[in-house]
């Protein structure tokens, strides 16, 4: 059986990138950027004052200090600091020439001043540091970033820090890469959508849901295709609708070795060449991922359909000759697993960005045995605030709630039987 660092190496791999667009700054978040970029000024953009205080020089802070000036954030200093003379200056301001210090409001006293602080002739006010010792408390020109720094890299997943820094440098229609577009199948003859209450043998679709959400959470788009009923030919005239208007094909359930799943069947009945139908993960064994490559004729008819689906403002940058399709076990456990640990390192690398899982260590609360260990065994668990990681109580494969409850998973990796209470683990944050 396939270990999951080849599996992963294989979707990875295979990934392609569909191409740029630019974006407006407020839709950025989570898109990943296409082009470095560089920042077309100094940041701080001048000697910036760090506190409301007075600008003065270290060497006079013994000394009675003159105010020649008030200096709020946004206006020039119209005075030199010379010897026993400071400025009134607010946080966010440029610090006057002369001055190398900037003193806390809270670290003097005022000796005399007018009856409005605000004056227009601020100069008569006189001040005292009374503070110990003091910080520059300026924050000096182009310290953080210099003109002509890369201050961001193409592959980056653009988030609120990023769009704070795209907005500082101006940037405010950055190139970002295309999403793939995602279509979503389910197979089963026992399901019925969500809006329905099921018969004594039904079960309710949840997969398609989760998938869709655990798509638009990697940054991809989406689309449902309802649920197909297990003939091939309901799955195949579904399959062939949602390959023509996607980049990416997740089909859910079908795809084990029971007489209904007929999935990696008609896959390969569709000119999809399947590059591994089977991964040794526990949830997640019978997971399929296929490659199919359209000729330049079936390329140009799926764009048109493509054209007439999503209209006239579909942007079409490339041809999109290649499909990618992932069968996933049809429990919702396995779906969830499967997708973090495979779907979602691969729709990002469409994206051309390298996907790292948020990680965290901890000590195991209660020894974990197991007896077969063919297979990486990721188990839900929750970390308390003491550091201890807990499993959850977890029946099958089919248990979505106990995932409601853990915080992350953990993988007892392939030939390993015992991890021992305490023991250092990586949480895998979901
Ligand atoms: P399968 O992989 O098709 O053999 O399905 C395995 C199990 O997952 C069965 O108990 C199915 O009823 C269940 N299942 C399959 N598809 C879904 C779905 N879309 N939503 C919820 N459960 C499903
Ligand atoms: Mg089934």
């Amino acid at each position: 059986m396939l270990k999951f660092d080849e599996a992963l190496q294989i979707v990875t791999s295979s990934a392609r990138k569909l191409g740029t667009e630019r974006v407006e700054l407020g839709r950025a978040s989570n898109r990943v950027l296409a082009e470095d970029v560089i920042c077309d000024i100094d940041m701080p953009p001048f000697n910036k004052s760090a506190m409301d205080g007075f600008a003065c020089r270290r060497a006079d802070l013994t000394n009675e200090l003159m105010v020649v000036e008030t200096i709020p954030a946004g206006v020039m200093p119209k005075k030199k600091i010379g010897k026993n003379q400071c400025a009134k200056i607010m946080t966010g301001a440029v610090v006057p020439e002369g001055a190398d210090c900037v003193i806390m409001v809270e670290h003097t006293e005022v000796l005399a001043h007018n009856s409005s602080r605000r004056s227009a002739e601020p100069e008569r006010d006189r001040i005292r540091f009374i503070g110990k010792c003091t910080d520059g408390n300026i924050a000096a020109k182009g310290e953080d970033v210099k003109k002509g720094d890369v201050v961001l890299r193409a592959g980056v997943l653009i988030k609120a820090q990023h769009i704070a820094v795209l907005a500082s440098c101006g940037c405010t229609r950055p190139l970002v890469t295309i999403a793939p577009r995602v279509g979503i199948i389910a197979t089963g003859d026992e399901l019925v959508e969500p809006d329905r209450k099921p018969t004594a043998c039904q079960i309710r679709n949840s997969n398609s849901f989760q998938l869709a959400a655990q798509v638009a959470g990697a940054s991809a788009i989406p689309t449902h295709y309802g649920i197909a009923a297990d003939t091939k030919q309901r799955i195949s005239a579904v399959l062939t609708k949602a390959m023509a208007e996607n980049d990416v094909v997740i089909i859910s359930g079908g795809v084990s070795v029971g007489d209904c799943d007929l999935v990696r069947d008609i896959l390969k009945e569709n000119g999809v060449k399947i590059l591994f139908e089977r991964v040794a993960v526990k949830p997640g064994r019978p997971t399929v991922f296929g490659i199919k490559r359209l000729t330049a004729e079936d390329a140009e008819s799926a764009e048109k359909e493509f054209q007439s689906a999503f209209g006239e403002s579909a942007v079409r940058v490339y041809k999109r000759n290649t499909r990618f399709v992932f069968g996933l076990p049809g429990n919702p456990v396995s779906g969830f697993v499967m997708f973090e640990l495979l779907v979602q390192p691969f729709l990002y690398k469409m994206m051309g960005h390298d996907f790292k899982p948020t990680s965290y260590r901890g000590q195991l609360e209660r020894t974990i045995k197991r007896k077969n260990a063919e297979r990486d065994f990721w188990l839900p668990v929750v970390t308390r605030y003491d550091g201890k990681v807990a499993q959850i109580d977890y029946h099958s494969s089919a248990h979505i709630t106990a995932l409601c409850e853990a915080d992350g998973l953990i993988c007892v990796p392939s030939g390993v039987t015992e991890i021992k209470e305490g023991a250092t683990v990586v949480v895998r944050q979901i």
